[in-house]
């Protein structure tokens, strides 16, 4: 964000704490019926009602540690910090209602910047319709560090936990993996490129995909509302958010099973194949370990499999086995490989 001349940018410190939390959260309205009372109070009051159960979730975004700035404008910085949350709702098979914004902000910050980093969050918070409730503002002596709390409903029964798999039982996955990770590698290939040559316009059309799928990832409310539609309730789900191989190891050891997962099923975008080509890595490690995708990850009864079976949303991978028998992914090759929570290593195939 570059300062302008006319329009200088303005001190948080001219605003004071107070004031800057009036002036980011001014115009918020609630929408949600469970909401009583949003900010401006010591805490914000919201109501259960008949056979709902509250789901909670906090995610803490650090600079240099889960952004950089150096690519990553601070409207989708806000943006992404409420989807990484309203991820973590979904994966319960609940709706997420409200969020809380607490911030620790440096004096390297303008009031401007926190408007657009506010802009991010206001806009996530329409579109997935939560309301934005309360959260905390306190000073950083180095960089920003940002955590949101989202709390959702989910009707009683319908929670879906990581450990409800059961042998026989199919690991679905929605939409496709790894592009974003690939996009991470794109943009810190193009800021080292400019790094050594300012002047250099980044071309990014070959990655648009991978680079929106980093920049401005979205959650997957709409799985949710299809299940239910479909009368699918999972019988164990996470979110794609640490990469798929750590996700099912997630699964399998809190439901105290194994699994098998065909890399010929894992779903992947042509711009990660093509990409994957370009910088010589294997498209599988990728999906494997990659992150960021913000997919959710299920599993459902055989019995299930006719509601699922021609939706273009799921991908059926694999499927659940005893325990005994490990986690493992079965190769184009057919050989047996087994999982590992981070770097699944190809070379092992031999
Ligand atoms: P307290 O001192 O009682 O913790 P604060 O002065 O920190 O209260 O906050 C006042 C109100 O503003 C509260 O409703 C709080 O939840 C809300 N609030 C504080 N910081 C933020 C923020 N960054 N974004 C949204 N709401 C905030
Ligand atoms: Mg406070």
């Amino acid at each position: 964000m570059l300062e302008d001349k006319n329009r200088p940018f303005t001190k948080v410190s001219e605003l004071g704490e107070f004031g800057l939390i009036d002036h980011l959260t001014k115009g918020i309205k609630l929408t949600q019926k469970s909401t009583v009372k949003g900010i401006g109070d010591d805490a914000a009051v919201i109501s259960t009602t008949g056979n709902f159960q509250k789901v909670v979730t906090t995610d803490m975004l650090v600079e240099g540690v889960h952004f950089d700035l150096g690519y990553m404008p601070l409207k989708h910085l806000g943006y992404k910090a409420v989807i990484v949350n309203l991820s973590d709702i979904y994966a319960m098979n609940a709706n997420p209602k409200q969020i809380t914004v607490s911030m620790a902000i440096s004096n390297r910050f303008p009031v401007e910047a926190l408007e657009e980093l506010y802009e991010g969050i206001k806009t996530a918070c329409k579109l997935y319709q939560v309301d934005l409730v309360g959260g905390d503002t306190t000073s950083s002596t180095s960089g920003l560090i940002i955590s949101i709390t989202a709390i959702g409903e989910v009707e009683e029964n319908q929670v879906a936990f990581r450990s409800g798999a059961k042998e026989n039982d199919l690991l679905v996955l929605t939409g496709d993996i790894g592009a974003a990770y690939l996009g991470l590698q794109v943009l810190e290939r193009e800021k080292q490129v400019f790094k050594a040559n300012p002047n250099s316009q980044p071309d990014l059309e070959p990655y648009t995909y991978l680079v929106e799928r980093q920049l401005k990832p979205e959650a997957r409310k709409d799985i949710i509302t299809l299940l239910k539609d479909l009368d699918v309730l999972p019988t164990s789900m996470i979110d794609v958010s640490d990469g798929l191989s750590s996700e099912i190891l997630h699964i399998c050891k809190a439901s105290g099973v194994g699994c098998n997962v065909y890399e010929d099923k894992i779903p992947l975008d042509p711009q990660v194949i093509s990409t994957c080509e370009e910088f010589n890595i294997d498209s599988t490690t990728i999906a494997l370990s990659g992150g960021e995708d913000y997919e959710l990850l299920f599993t459902i009864t055989m019995e299930d499999f006719p509601k699922i079976k021609a939706n273009p949303n799921f991908t059926i991978i694999g499927h659940i086995t005893a325990e005994k028998e490990g986690v493992h992914l079965i190769s184009r090759a057919n050989t047996k490989i087994p999982v590992v929570a981070r770097g699944w290593n190809p070379l092992k195939e031999e």
